[in-house]
């Protein structure tokens, strides 16, 4: 290990919350949530809802919880939600909207990553009648986690709305990153959000706040999913604490996340120009790099090994699979931090290409 604090590429979560955002927290005001009287978290779930083009917005404590309060107001159990194969909602959320919400799901694979309408729109099945499930909503991911962060094209969106809105198919966006998608397209969030019927956004990703989520829908779907927050142990109380970071947050973090995604395709040269063969700068649209390193079979050297040996030199990231390891640029990387990075990334990657 090198003497200096380590350079925590493994997540966006990870930021910790700076003096003024601390200051904004420590003044909010603040009241009982659960009976509706936190003012705090009322103007966060009003200003989010607006941002995002909604009637109402509901604070979760986690996008998790947001994911699965939006979706369930839209499946009814025994129906399905169908989803990318990589999607959070899928892989990452501990199987709670079946385990809660009764809900089944099918999922599709993109191809590189990329959204295409097309594939959901060929797989749903709106009135399975008595024999198949029938499709309730489609789960789509802007920007995908898994898939490295790519950005949906709009196009894509709007064509899946249009299909959708056909078949009376619902849509929910898990826009856990959607102000990452936002910045990097110049898409505002109110385009992206008016193309689906609920939409979850983390605070506590590339904004930087400390806990976080709001879901955003109609203010009838949102009336049902405040039941269900508090059914599921999610009522929070003097949680203007946290929504006072989330306001701060608005206000002065998402433009900057543009230097976020300089930094990731800064690390993603680098490292391409010694060894190509581990990551296709071409394919880093926002804070996420995805690294290739080696085959993960005997000859080649593990993520795991390679994850271990950026760590000894102080770099930290995320093993994603054997052979894949992933870097999440956020607010609390400089671009001196990345930059150094990026020199020792593509020193390993040369033996590990
Ligand atoms: C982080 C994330 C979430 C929510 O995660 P929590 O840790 O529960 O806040 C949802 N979707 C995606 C794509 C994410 O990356």
């Amino acid at each position: 290990m090198t003497d200096a604090a380590p350079i925590d590429l493994r997540s966006d979560t990870v930021t910790r919350p700076g003096e003024s955002m601390r200051e904004a927290m420590a003044h909010a005001p603040v009241g009982d949530d659960v009976y509706g009287e936190d003012p705090t978290t009322n103007e966060l779930e009003e200003r989010v809802a607006e941002l995002l083009g909604h009637e109402a917005g509901l604070f979760t404590p986690s996008g998790t919880l947001a994911n699965m309060l939006g979706v369930r107001t839209l499946v009814e159990p025994g129906t399905e939600l169908i989803a990318d194969s990589l999607a959070h909602v899928v892989r990452a959320e501990m199987g709670g909207h079946a385990v809660l919400g009764g809900v089944t799901t099918r999922t599709w694979t993109s191809p590189g990553g990329v959204f295409r309408a097309a594939e959901p729109l060929g797989m749903m099945v709106p009135d399975g009648g008595s024999y198949s499930v029938s499709t309730a909503a489609v789960a789509i991911e802007n920007t995908h986690n898994f898939a490295g962060g790519l950005v949906a094209d709009i196009e894509e969106l709007r064509s899946l709305r249009a299909g959708t809105s056909d078949a009376a198919v619902a849509v929910h966006l898990d826009g856990a990153r959607l102000a990452n998608a936002s910045v990097a397209s110049g898409v505002s969030l109110r385009e992206y959000g008016e193309l689906a019927d609920s939409v979850s956004i983390c605070l506590s990703k590339g904004l930087g706040a400390p806990v976080g989520s709001v879901l955003v829908g109609s203010a009838e779907r949102i009336a049902r999913a405040r039941i269900m927050r508090k059914r599921y142990g999610g009522g929070m109380r003097q949680c203007g604490i946290l929504a006072a970071a989330g306001l701060y947050a608005l206000d002065n973090n998402i433009d900057r996340i543009a230097d976020d995604h300089e930094n990731a395709a800064l690390i993603a040269r680098t490292v391409a120009g010694v060894a190509p063969g581990v990551v296709d700068p071409d394919s880093v649209a926002t804070n996420i790099v995805m690294l290739k390193v080696g085959t993960g079979g005997p000859d080649g050297i593990t993520a795991a090994q390679f994850a271990a040996d950026a760590a000894d030199r102080g770099v930290l990231m995320s093993v994603l699979s054997p052979t894949t390891v992933r870097l999440v640029t956020h607010l609390d990387v400089s671009a001196e931090q990345a930059k150094a990075s990026a020199a020792i990334l593509a020193e390993l990657a040369t033996t590990a290409g």
